[in-house]
């Protein structure tokens, strides 16, 4: 119950913590209105039970949508006194969007969720009470993901072990749903580039940080908004941003392919001068030709990507630009 008294209520607002929820959407016309409801009556829940206080809100990052996304957020605004949006210029991806919002609130800790509501709301609460015990860093990590794709769970887990490989530091089977503290997003504002991957970034900025793990649900409505080629993009952004391993498998690529035709040369001597006998065919020749080709363009495909992300990072453009809020 929200005490009414004058007093104490603001004693109550003072040293509650205040809490916004930060939900990126794109083209989520059909599932907004649950989620809406679901997460307001979190929110309500919380303030109830006095673990937050009434100046918390939900934040609702509109990424470029093409449907009614935004309307229903400025809609839901007016009418709900714990919603918030913004809109973005244009679709940035569901990373940009996210950090729009976490950057763009200014509370004492931010829960990131999906808009989809495949993410278990009731480990909010434990995500709190974490906070309220001292971690700047919660970390939502799926126990199960029974209800996703067989493709999805075996990409994605292979995905986590390669990254583990390269020395990319992440939670396993965490993705974006997690509370940061205020401190903690400051820290996240020190980091300048324009590659996000949240994954690889926040276990770099350190903190006293936990884990809570939930089941995995299924979408609540709609289809998903991350196409294979999105999830590649991702996938290939955490694996970039974070590890220089695939240049050195490239010199070591280098090194075994440079040793193998090396001691084919000594072999092909060995037959000339001892055997008399010349290697018949132009495949022999062709093949290997056109093998080390394939690798040098796969390679230079490789540093070409890396120089790339030094083309965007140093032209420094800003990630995102918010054209509306439903608030001033
Ligand atoms: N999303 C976004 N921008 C995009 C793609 C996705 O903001 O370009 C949001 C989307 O609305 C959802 C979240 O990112 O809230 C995760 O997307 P989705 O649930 O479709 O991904 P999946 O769970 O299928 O991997
Ligand atoms: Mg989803």
């Amino acid at each position: 119950m929200i005490n009414n008294s004058p007093d104490l209520a603001s004693t109550s607002v003072s040293t509650l913590p205040s809490l916004a929820i930060v939900v990126p959407c794109f083209n989520e016309e059909e599932v907004l209105k649950l989620t809406v409801d679901v997460l307001s009556a979190k929110l309500a829940q919380l303030i109830e039970s006095h673990k937050i206080n009434e100046h918390s809100y939900i934040y609702f990052v509109d990424d470029g949508s093409s449907d009614n996304t935004w309307a229903l957020i400025d809609d839901f605004s007016c009418n709900h006194q714990l919603i918030r949006g913004i809109k973005l210029s244009r679709n940035k991806g569901h990373q940009l969007a996210l950090l729009a919002g976490l950057f763009s609130t200014n509370e004492d800790m931010v829960i990131s969720i999906d808009a989809d509501l495949q993410d278990d709301t009731d480990v909010i609460d434990q995500m709190v009470d974490r906070y309220g015990s001292g971690d700047d860093i919660v970390y939502g990590v799926r126990s199960t993901r029974d209800t996703d794709s067989k493709f999805k769970r075996l990409t994605a887990e292979s995905y986590y072990s390669l990254l583990d490989k390269m020395g990319v530091e992440i939670v396993y089977n965490h993705a974006d749903f997690r509370l940061m503290s205020k401190r903690a997003i400051n820290s996240l504002r020190e980091f300048p580039e324009s590659n996000v991957f949240l994954r690889g970034l926040i276990p770099q900025l350190g903190f006293r940080s936990s884990i809570v793990s939930y089941s995995r649900l299924a979408r609540q409505a709609g289809e998903t908004k991350y196409p294979v080629s999105k999830m590649l993009k991702l996938a290939w952004e955490g694996v970039t941003s974070f590890s220089v391993m695939p240049l050195r498998l490239i010199t070591s690529m280098g090194l075994i392919v440079s040793l193998i035709s090396l001691s084919l040369t000594f072999w092909v001597l060995y037959l000339k001068i001892f055997t008399q006998s010349a290697i018949p065919g132009w495949s022999s020749i062709l093949l290997p030709i056109l093998f080390i080709g394939g690798v040098q363009l796969i390679s230079l495909g490789i540093i070409g990507e890396y120089i790339a992300k030094i083309f965007t990072e140093t032209k420094a453009r800003p990630k995102y630009i918010i054209e509306k809020k439903t608030y001033k």
